[in-house]
């Protein structure tokens, strides 16, 4: 089977409503017809999704947009929050959740990771679940367990058909923004895994369907052996989303 590939940008806390407008024309202006051959996502800071959303409208290219969190409540007293609702209607049809920024600095459990992917697809929404382990759990051994763990925790009470519609990224957390990153064989070896857990988790033919991404320093320069591995279908993109030119390179790569 061959699934279809995914380059998203996670263009976490960077970029006002102007430079956000900025770096999207940018990127639109370089998308070419035949981007439509992978998803290409767009996620920046909740309060430029509409602005960008503009953009990407306007120049009617294949960019998707997507959110870097989500409530899982439908609405109410939760103050900084944002619904899926909310998300939807600014534009957005991916939201990234579980992310490892979050799960260290905000408290985002697992727990909370399952109901935010249950309330985004029940909105209709494609979760990108992030799951990866810390420099410590990898040099004791035991991440593969520790990531399977995550998988599991995050599929926990869905139906096969449910699990199918998610996308879930491995990003080690030690090489994230850290310039380090994992080997194509250190990521082929949990993205395999990842899918070897859910098949276990939802059946050999969701596993075999389902989109498995790496993030972590991803870049132009190490693209193409990442991308030649046979579980891993595109890239969660921190630091090279913010260069147009570069997250173009990255989008090229999967063609
Ligand atoms: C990320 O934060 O999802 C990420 C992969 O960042 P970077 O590409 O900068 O390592």
């Amino acid at each position: 089977m061959t699934r279809k590939a995914v380059m998203a940008g996670n263009w976490k806390m960077n970029k006002t409503w102007a430079q956000a407008v900025v770096l999207a024309q940018s990127i639109s202006n370089l998308s070419e017809k035949d981007w439509d051959a992978l998803d290409v996502v767009l996620c920046p800071p909740m309060v430029d999704i509409k602005a960008v959303n503009s953009v990407l409208e306007f120049d009617n290219t294949p960019i998707a947009l997507g959110a870097q969190n989500v409530h899982f409540e439908p609405e109410g007293a939760f103050t900084g929050e944002t619904s899926v609702d909310m998300l939807k209607d600014v534009g957005a049809s991916y939201c990234i959740i579980g992310h490892s920024e979050r799960r260290e600095y905000f408290a985002e459990t697992d727990e909370a990771v399952n109901k935010k992917a249950a309330a985004l697809l029940a909105g209709g929404l494609t979760p990108i679940i992030c799951v990866g382990e810390s420099l410590a759990i990898r040099d004791e051994g035991s991440y593969l367990e520790f990531v399977g763990n995550q998988v599991k925790a995050a599929f926990a009470g869905f139906e096969p058909a449910q699990v199918s519609k998610c996308i879930v990224a491995y990003e080690p957390i030690w090489a994230i923004g850290t310039g380090r990153t994992a080997t194509p064989e250190q990521a082929e070896e949990v993205c395999a895994h990842i899918r070897s857990v859910i098949a276990e988790l939802a059946g050999q033919e969701t596993a075999v369907g389902i989109r498995v991404l790496y993030g972590g320093s991803m870049k132009p320069a190490n693209v193409e052996g990442l991308m030649a591995q046979e579980d891993i279908d595109g890239g969660l993109i921190g630091g090279a989303s913010l260069v147009a030119e570069d997250f173009a390179d990255l989008v090229k790569a999967c063609l």
